[in-house]
């Protein structure tokens, strides 16, 4: 029996705990807003506090790039931490992770930083309009942004920026050209302490107002070797070790980062049905120091977020192929509450039950499901 200590208590933790359970190893989660820890499942308060659970796990992992620093310094000198400080200060810091992906030689969008109205100037003549602004820290799914199309709008952003600034001693601006792509796709692959890699096949993904909504696992040969090549030169640059999620832009076929996030990712869930081994699984697996699981597509698989609802009507267990994910979180609107897998044994039959699943589900719930589905 293994025992490892997730940072972070939401639906990643829960999940790596369900597919660890057959492997014998065993989750706690560390709440960073109660600072409890919990069973990732129950969410029952365990006892002891961090130090204590510290001490008592094999290994130390994270659900997410949003850890409190002191938290990460204590695990990191536990020796017990996996991926890396490192790893996850890029995740959670836009100028790090800019940083890493050209040390890496990782295309990416062109930016500048923004800490002054002079920064803002310059990075208008270097980057370009339209630019992306996106905080340093603290952004997610869209959250923290702005559009610069026109010189207009300079001072009314520039008012809502410096606000942002002045939140933080450490926080300022990442300024990006804008890329017009035509999808956004993303990979999700595992390294382990030998520094085997195994890598799924791409996601192409589908966001509603910054939200991933729709996932679908594609089979591309020429844009997957184009995005195997970037995940292995990323995740032997942090020696990683662990699920790495890197998300692309999709220009005409030529691929650009645009996130890394060093952990399992919600665009990886659909491996839970359409995968050999399942992320979460291949996850606990590298940083358990044992040899990964295959990642070969099993069966056409799409995942389908189920945002602000915490019931879906009977008709969806009765579609062939359809498996639910529940997360057990209260009700909140936009909340990640749970997600839908659905598996079929080629494209036709999974865009056929995916739209018979929006046919079934409330639009206004599930608003780009059908357009999505049909456009596969
Ligand atoms: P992010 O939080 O960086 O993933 O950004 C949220 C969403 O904004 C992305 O999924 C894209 O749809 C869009 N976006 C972000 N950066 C850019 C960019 N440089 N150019 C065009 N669209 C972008």
């Amino acid at each position: 029996m293994k025992h490892v200590l997730v940072l972070g208590a939401g639906q990643l933790a829960r999940m790596m705990a369900l597919a660890g359970a057959p492997l014998n190893i065993k989750i706690s989660a560390f709440d960073v807003n109660s600072e409890d820890i919990v069973h990732p499942l129950t969410l029952e308060v365990l006892g002891n506090g961090l130090q204590q659970a510290i001490d008592l796990a094999d290994v130390i992992t994270a659900e997410f790039e949003h850890i409190p620093l002191a938290v990460l310094d204590i695990c990191e000198k536990s020796g017990k931490f996996l991926p890396s400080t490192q790893a996850i200060k890029a995740g959670g810091d836009r100028r790090i992770e800019k940083a890493l992906l050209d040390q890496a030689g990782v295309k990416n969008a062109k930016y500048a930083i923004i800490r002054s109205r002079q920064d803002f100037d310059t990075a208008i003549s270097h980057v370009g309009l339209p630019m992306v602004l996106k905080s340093a820290l603290g952004g997610y799914d869209g959250k923290g942004q702005w559009r610069l199309k026109s010189l207009d709008n300079v001072e009314s952003i520039w008012a809502e920026m410096l606000a942002c600034i002045e939140q933080s001693e450490n926080q300022a601006i990442v300024a990006e050209e804008f890329v017009p792509f035509q999808r956004e796709v993303s990979l999700i692959g595992a390294r382990n302490q030998q520094g085997d890699i195994a890598i799924y096949p791409l996601a192409e993904n589908v966001h509603t107002d910054g939200v991933l909504t729709l996932s679908t696992a594609i089979d591309e040969t020429e844009l997957q070797q184009q995005a195997a090549k970037m995940f292995t030169a990323v995740a032997e640059s942090l020696d990683y070790v662990g699920v790495l999620a890197l998300e692309f832009f999709d220009v005409n076929g030529a691929l650009l980062v645009n996130e890394i996030a060093p952990r399992v990712h919600n665009s990886g869930h659909w491996t839970q049905q359409g995968a050999d081994t399942c992320q979460f699984e291949n996850h606990l697996r590298a940083v358990c120091n044992m040899p990964l699981g295959s990642t070969q597509l099993t069966r056409t698989t799409s995942m389908v977020n189920i945002l602000g609802e915490d019931c879906v009507p009977e008709a969806v267990h009765q579609l062939p192929g359809c498996h639910v994910h529940w997360y057990g979180k209260e009700k909140r609107a936009g909340r990640k509450m749970g997600h839908i897998n659905v598996s079929a044994s080629d494209n036709t039959e999974l865009k056929a039950t995916l739209i018979k699943l929006a046919d079934v589900l409330d639009p206004a719930a599930f608003p780009a499901l059908k357009p999505a589905a049909h456009a596969l």
